[in-house]
């Protein structure tokens, strides 16, 4: 440790000045420094840094010999530092914690519109709920920033490796809201899980309960299936600022054990079922019903099956692989009414929040079979273009996240779809049923169905796109 605490040195002997600490967790807190995209981590211990040791500098330098899949969003190490344990790392400086993006009070002001007036008038709090989710960019952005970091999780999941500390504080995204770039940071728990299994590493409130009880984690340690637990810890408490496991029960114990620490004890080696659960209402977190309107049944039954069927059954805990998959879906169909910019999924006739009527664009795929493979629903807005998710065609690869299928063009009575990049052959139809080959289309008749045939020769597939707009009258 040098003379001054927000001074150090790396193993090339640069210095760097820590400006401001932009996060911090378990086991230490990253900080900016006068470099524009670099940033330390420091370890800390009781609040003070820990002196380098060569165990540490063994540890960052091997996590350059893992299997880690090239282009995957995750900083590792670029050199440790000299007298404290610790490194430099890549981040750019246009991001922020998932944290200080969606659960801390919002950088920009609340939202405020007619609606939000109105539920702030009957219920102060969850106005302000309300105005909070849409000045952080709304569910559309959770959900997108979450997919993103899913399918991170399960890159390095696919490649035999544990992240082991999954945490708000450790995925990063960018800061303005019209950009989704998700970095993971704090690799420096990477490593296979025969390794990983050997290490008890949590973030206090967030850790699988085998990791958290000490009666059970000598056994265990760090698995794939307690990421998967932490991941779905963080999502929950992103998007409620509340941890999933207190509730009415947790409350009492804390009267009845006149400690907080030893509830919390209890609460996070699995003593009191989770808050939704379907079964056992005893730890029922009522307050937080407003919640369950905001995901949809997919997710709703991957958190059950965590937190339920999985807590002490690590094994029945849907994968990485699972939560990106279902998070896509949900976000393919996620609404947002122009009136309250409250969102809800799957088009409706009316906003399920203020009855607002909006046109809507609808988009069903299936195969030729008749089996369902994708759908996409979308609210219409004259000054908006909406990019249409190649997922609708090719079903869901994680390697096309953000890869486009059509781009959508709304005049208010006619509907422009341009088919993008060249994945497929399109024909397009409308209300004459004439099949035309064309990579441009622009419906007449909004009333009635179109179709999209899209034919992918080189791979030898045909999806029939069935698309409408909803569009009800006041
Ligand atoms: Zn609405």
């Amino acid at each position: 440790m040098g003379d001054d605490q927000n001074v150090c040195h790396d193993e090339f002997g640069h210095k760097y000045h820590l400006i401001k600490k932009i996060a911090e967790g378990g086991q230490g807190a990253v900080y900016r420094t006068q470099h524009k995209d670099l940033v330390v981590k420091r370890e800390l211990k009781n609040g003070l840094p820990v002196p380098a040791s060569e165990d540490m500098c063994q540890l960052f330098l091997s996590l350059r010999l893992l299997p880690i899949p090239q282009g995957l969003n995750i900083t590792l190490p670029l050199a440790v530092l000299k007298e404290d344990s610790g490194y430099v790392m890549q981040l750019m400086d246009e991001m922020q914690s998932f944290r200080a993006a969606f659960s801390a009070v919002p950088e920009n002001d609340a939202a405020e519109n007619e609606w939000i007036t109105q539920v702030k008038s009957q219920n102060t709090d969850l106005g302000a709920i309300c105005s909070n989710l849409i000045a952080r960019g709304g569910m559309r952005r959770f959900l997108r920033a979450h997919l993103h970091a899913a399918v991170l999780m399960a890159h390095l999941h696919a490649a035999g490796l544990v992240y082991c500390d999954f945490s708000a504080n450790n995925v990063f995204i960018s800061r303005d809201v019209n950009f989704c770039h998700v970095w993971l940071i704090d690799a420096d728990n990477l490593d296979i899980q025969e390794e990983t299994r050997k290490r008890i590493i949590y973030t206090p409130g967030i850790g699988a309960p085998e990791l958290c009880d000490p009666e059970v984690r000598v056994r265990t340690g760090c698995t794939f299936s307690s990421d998967c637990h932490a991941f779905a810890a963080v999502f929950f408490q992103q998007l409620t600022h509340h941890h999933p496991f207190e509730g009415k029960l947790f409350e009492e114990q804390i009267e009845e054990l006149g400690a907080l620490e030893e509830a919390e004890f209890c609460r996070d080696r699995g003593d009191y079922p989770w808050v939704f659960d379907t079964e056992d209402d005893s730890n029922v977190w009522e307050e937080g019903a407003f919640y369950r309107a905001l995901l949809p049944d997919g997710i709703w039954e991957i958190l059950d099956k965590t937190f339920e069927s999985g807590l002490f059954k690590p094994s029945l805990r849907p994968s990485m692989a699972e939560w990106s998959y279902e998070l896509a879906r949900s976000l393919d169909v996620l609404v947002c009414c122009p009136h309250c910019q409250m969102e809800y999924y799957e088009a409706q006739l009316k906003c399920p929040w203020c009855d607002h009527v909006h046109p809507q664009l609808v988009l069903s795929a299936r195969f030729p079979s008749g089996e369902a493979l994708w759908s996409f629903a979308h609210e219409l807005d004259e000054r908006e273009t909406i990019d249409v998710p190649l997922r609708l065609v090719h079903g869901f690869r994680a390697s096309e996240l953000e890869e486009t299928a059509f781009r959508v063009r709304w005049t208010g009575h006619t509907l422009e779809i341009r088919k993008i990049g060249e994945h497929f052959a399109t024909e397009f139809s409308g209300s004459d049923g004439i099949r035309k080959e064309a990579a441009n289309f622009v419906t007449d008749a909004i009333t009635e169905s179109f179709f999209i045939f899209c034919r992918d020769t080189e791979n030898n597939f045909s999806i029939i796109i069935e698309g409408r707009i909803l569009y009800g009258t006041e």
